[in-house]
């Protein structure tokens, strides 16, 4: 697949992510326009997604649960500003057996309306709560614009939805579970995240306040990466989700909802690739090392492929996940380059000087050429092994943070403002009026990402109508 080389990213970054999508074997376009097919490459990146989050989830007392793919349409229409929200990008069933049927079936854009149902049958006391639910799934939205794995009609994530019993812990719900994405983010992907809270017009529909976590991608635009909803007690109020509290009083829960989905794969993808193809963050990586045997004659394949496949299984043992291309008819040239392409952190390469002299080589995925080269002993390979995918995980993170630093201003006034969102983040004092969003977004493009929960304090002058602000807010262009 790597026989042809990439657009470079500064040529044209959008077909470097679509040809790198494809040629990575992540996914693939599907016979339905905007749905994707999530190749074994990718969907192995992902199952390594799904396990950092839930062992993180269940550390804070999550249990996970599978609620059903189609929610009566009546559902959507209880809690107003849901509908409005997603009304226009429901895929709707009215078919079924052969029959029309009496009511239409939504397949679920998200699932607040069908947990909210059955929370309001499983919650009557104080007794029963918190509920603290998560559900791995797919889910559809009728997007019209699409791009693999950044925005596609149905795609994967999980759902968390908790509710309680009051206010204070519901929002504590809601910032931890904001947090527990940061430090996934940073630690585990090697992305650099800003975790803070939305404006009103970009809030989840139906939610009373919205957190996300926002990255910069290789071209200076942001990516939503993850959130986290506090949905006050309006889907407690649209479905009756109540218990009757210590005194016997009936009172409505406190709800929330956080999800994070296929779409950071989009984010590593375009926060750490380069011109030859994927980086991968070893945390996450399918393969964290790649053993590409050498040889020319028959003599040599035997001796190269006995100490190749003993390293290899003195790798797995320290477990590192390893993959051995044994594939035929292929040269080292052609296996470097596709490897680079896909990504895998370290290379092993193996020759028959290799095998006799007790060494091998390798070659760091984020350091390409001679520079990421060195030659390592096969005594205590591992350690070393070990080591350096540590290494290449903390530089990859530097990099990323370095990139964003490097293309986040400060604009003095409107113009400089103007020039910013035009090449990265604009990290700008915001009155927190909608009007000034509004027309920043008219004129620029550029939308409010995010108000950083981390405030440099003070106060400022907004960058758009020039009144008092409390708050400095970053806009970007986004994706
Ligand atoms: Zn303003």
């Amino acid at each position: 697949m790597a026989e042809q080389k990439l657009p470079t990213r500064a040529e044209d970054f959008s077909e470097w992510y679509n040809q790198l999508v494809l040629k990575a074997e992540l996914a693939d376009y599907a016979p339905v326009r905007g749905c994707m097919i999530v190749r074994p490459y990718g969907w192995a990146l992902w199952e390594n997604i799904t396990a950092a989050l839930d062992s993180r989830f269940k550390a804070t007392g999550h249990v996970n649960a599978a609620f059903p793919l189609l929610i009566p349409r009546s559902f959507i229409d209880k809690e107003k500003s849901h509908v409005a929200g997603f009304s226009p990008e429901l895929a709707v069933v009215t078919h079924g057996g052969g029959e029309e049927l009496e009511e239409p079936l939504v397949i679920r854009p998200t699932s607040e309306t069908i947990i909210g149902h059955a929370y309001s049958k499983w919650i009557q006391s104080y007794r029963d709560l918190p509920v603290l639910i998560n559900q791995w799934n797919s889910v559809v939205r009728w997007e019209l614009r699409t791009k693999l794995f950044l925005r596609t009609l149905e795609f994967y994530w999980q759902e968390g939805h908790t509710a309680h019993a009051t206010f204070e812990e519901a929002e504590f719900e809601t910032r931890q579970m904001l947090d527990i994405y940061t430090d996934f983010a940073m630690n585990e992907a090697a992305v650099p995240v800003i975790p803070g809270r939305k404006s009103e017009s970009e809030r989840f529909a139906g939610a009373d306040q919205t957190y996300s976590i926002e990255a910069m991608m290789g071209d200076g635009k942001a990516l939503q990466s993850g959130t986290s909803h506090n949905l006050g007690q309006n889907f407690a109020k649209a479905f009756e989700i109540r218990y009757l509290d210590k005194t016997g009083a009936l009172q409505h829960c406190w709800t929330t909802s956080w999800g994070l989905s296929t779409r950071f794969i989009g984010a590593m993808i375009m926060v750490h690739g380069d011109d030859q193809g994927l980086i991968l963050p070893p945390r996450l990586a399918p393969y964290q090392l790649v053993i590409v045997p050498i040889f020319k004659s028959d003599d040599e394949k035997a001796g190269v492929m006995e100490c190749a496949q003993r390293l290899r299984k003195e790798l797995v043992a320290a477990g590192i996940r390893v993959k051995m291309d044994e594939r035929e008819g292929q040269s080292p040239g052609f296996k470097f380059n596709d490897w680079e392409m896909r990504g895998v952190p370290l290379r092993l390469e193996l020759g028959p000087k290799d095998v006799a002299k007790g060494s091998v080589v390798l070659a760091r995925r984020d350091r390409p050429g001679r520079d990421g080269k060195s030659f390592v002993d096969q005594a205590g390979l591992a350690t070393v092994v070990a080591q350096t995918l540590i290494e290449i995980q903390q530089a990859l993170f530097r990099r990323a943070l370095e990139f964003r630093k490097a293309n986040t201003y400060e604009p003095a006034d409107y113009g400089e403002f103007k020039t910013a969102v035009e090449k990265g983040f604009a990290f700008s004092w915001w009155c927190g009026g909608a009007e000034c969003e509004a027309s920043i977004k008219e004129d620029t493009k550029a939308t409010m990402r995010c108000i950083p929960l981390d405030q440099p304090g003070g106060s400022g002058v907004c960058v758009d109508c020039g009144k008092p602000a409390k708050q400095k807010a970053i806009f970007a262009k986004a994706y």
